[in-house]
């Protein structure tokens, strides 16, 4: 199994446009239950965006990629997703810099650093009813596959199961970051969006390596 080019990258974040995009209604559901419902408009709208940006000028590096990606989030999304979500992507992208192909190992530290991105910038915690409740589990499945030898691959789909189900645990939480937090007890019984979107991009990743994997 081939380590992760520049090219399965880019497919990453299509796939992720893409996913987005189906799951737009879902997130905008969730977040009308607990915040205000444009989960799914922000997103399909920053990646649509990010996709438009990376035709038209396409990265020579993992690095510009982060950069691109995230300058794009940070500026055509007004809610909290798109800070968030755009710190990730540069934090990622300047721990890649030039380097690629990535190893699991490799991939795994880049996406740490962006997951660590998002914790600074947001101060949410483990439990706090947020995408880090999605993120920081695949994480660290993705690191025990890896230090395992595990191959990208097999990290990637370790790292989504484990998002998935960090994403479902959100439901009983009561929210202490973002709007929902605004609902104190009545956030909890509702699934989080952000956590709803996190895991799409882990399922993202997954799907990227496994159609490069078929081809
Ligand atoms: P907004 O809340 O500004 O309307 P969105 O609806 O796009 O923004 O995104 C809401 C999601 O953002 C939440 O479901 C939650 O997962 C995530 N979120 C909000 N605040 C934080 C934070 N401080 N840290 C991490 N994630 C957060
Ligand atoms: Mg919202």
């Amino acid at each position: 199994m081939t380590d992760a080019t520049l090219p399965d990258l880019v497919a990453w974040v299509v796939r992720f446009r893409d996913l987005v995009t189906e799951h737009r209604d879902e997130l905008t559901e969730l977040d009308s239950a607990i915040g205000d419902a444009d989960h799914g408009s922000n997103m399909a709208r920053g990646m649509d965006a990010v996709v438009a940006k990376l035709e038209a000028t396409p990265p020579a590096t993992g690095g510009e990629l982060g950069k691109t990606v995230g300058m794009t989030l940070v500026s055509t999304v007004g809610g909290a997703s798109g800070p968030l979500y755009g710190t990730f992507f540069l934090r990622a992208g300047t721990a890649i810099g030039d380097a690629a192909p990535l190893d699991a190992a490799a991939l795994g530290a880049a996406l740490r650093a962006g997951v660590e991105g998002v914790v600074a910038r947001g101060k949410a915690e483990p439990g706090d009813k947020t995408m880090i409740d999605a993120l920081v589990p695949a994480l660290d499945a993705w690191d025990a596959a890896a230090s395992g030898g595990a191959s990208v691959q097999e990290a990637a789909d370790a790292a989504a199961s484990a998002a998935a189900s960090g994403r479902d645990a959100t439901t009983p939480l009561v929210a202490r970051k973002g709007r929902a937090s605004y609902l104190g007890e009545r956030s909890a019984g509702h699934v989080d969006p952000g956590a709803t979107s996190a895991t799409l991009l882990l399922d993202a990743l997954r799907d990227a390596l496994a159609e490069r994997a078929a081809s």
